[in-house]
């Protein structure tokens, strides 16, 4: 028998959905996707498994752990009815914080948006059918893949892929710190950064900056950054806090150490867009494009979409979970106009 509804993601908007859904007596089925943001992560849950302190969450007022929080929404998801697409099919004991250790979360490798009900196909190649799908993939932040960086991101050592969330933080407050990039959210992030650092370095491999002529201005303006022209990083270091950088000249080859107090990577983000086959809009970026931006309907009726999958803007827990709100409020109109409770 078709399910009602599946949720594909595990994030902020996935599992918003999934409490909205499941209160609504939906039982929506969540692909919960395998932990793919650190090799080292057992769990899924999304971008949040990767940080430690959040301090913008409304209704944390001394902060939450990222995979805390992602844990009290799966919980949340949980105690209203939401499934969890498992290996064998049963639903991880979320009290239990070593339960969901034991099992296989299964990613969806494809949907078949052509017929109805919709297919979703995991991993084994199991069909699961269902009358209507919310997509709260996610988007992966780029990271450089380079010694140190990984190890730094995933402890709170100093290193991390959004200024806006962790920029604030009493670790990077008048401190030297680098910023990877060389678009318009490189000079963003370096920016918003100097509120708090002493001194910010937009470190870029190239000879001139590809953000916007507004934006190379204001980084230019600005007192408080300095352009490393035509350097990459090439390894991060520091045990447990960074301490710095090396970097090699992209011209010359040339290593150097820079001393820093924090790295951020602002090197673009690949949207989880690509099991759709092509089946969904999608805008230049590969980003699921909205039929309507207040809403969540996509190109194809009875598709929802939802969180950082359709937002190269705002990329934030809370904006994602609005979202998965929208999402599970239209998904359960629509599929009550069709007699589906
Ligand atoms: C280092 C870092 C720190 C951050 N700190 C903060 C912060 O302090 N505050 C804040 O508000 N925001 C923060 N963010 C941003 C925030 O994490 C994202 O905006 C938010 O997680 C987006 O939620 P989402 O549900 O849309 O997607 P994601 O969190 O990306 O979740 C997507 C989910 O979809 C799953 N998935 C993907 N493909 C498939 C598939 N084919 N099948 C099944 N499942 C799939 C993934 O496994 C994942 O579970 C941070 C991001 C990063 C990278």
């Amino acid at each position: 028998m078709a399910e009602k509804l599946v949720i594909i993601g595990s994030g902020p908007a996935g599992w918003t959905a999934a409490i909205y859904a499941a209160r609504a007596n939906l039982q929506p089925l969540v692909f919960a996707g395998r932990p793919k943001t650190s090799p080292s992560l057992l769990l899924p849950g999304g971008q949040l498994m990767l940080t430690t302190e959040v301090e913008n969450f409304p209704g944390f007022p001394h902060g939450v752990t990222g995979p805390k929080l992602m844990a009290f929404m799966e919980q949340q998801a949980v105690r209203f009815g939401a499934r969890i697409r498992t290996d064998d099919g049963r639903t991880p004991d979320v009290s239990d914080p070593d339960d969901g250790h034991s099992f296989r979360y299964h990613d969806c490798k494809a949907v078949d948006l052509s017929c109805r009900p919709f297919k979703v196909i995991d991993e084994d190649d199991t069909v699961v059918e269902a009358h209507a799908l919310i997509i709260a993939t996610g988007a992966t932040a780029n990271w450089l893949g380079i010694p140190g960086e990984q190890r730094l991101a995933t402890s709170g050592g100093g290193v991390s892929a959004c200024a806006v969330c962790d920029g604030a933080l009493p670790a990077f407050r008048n401190k030297e710190l680098g910023v990877v990039g060389g678009g318009d959210s490189a000079v963003e992030e370096a920016t918003y950064l100097t509120k708090f650092a002493s001194k910010v370095y937009i470190i870029h491999r190239r000879d001139q900056l590809r953000a916007s002529r507004i934006m190379q201005q204001r980084a230019m303006d600005n007192p408080k950054i300095e352009i490393l022209w035509n350097k990459v990083p090439v390894e991060v270091l520091g045990e447990k806090q960074i301490e710095g950088v090396r970097l090699k000249d992209t011209k010359t080859g040339d290593v150097s150490v820079r001393p820093l107090g924090g790295l951020f990577m602002a090197i673009g983000h690949t949207p989880a867009t690509a099991f759709l086959g092509g089946q969904l809009e999608l805008d230049e970026k590969k980003y699921i494009r909205l039929a309507d931006p207040y809403r969540s309907m996509t190109s194809v009726e009875g598709v929802f979409a939802a969180g950082d999958v359709v937002d190269s803007v705002y990329r934030q827990a809370i904006t994602a979970a609005g979202m998965g709100c929208k999402a599970a409020l239209d998904a359960e109109r629509w599929l009550a106009e069709r007699g589906i409770h």
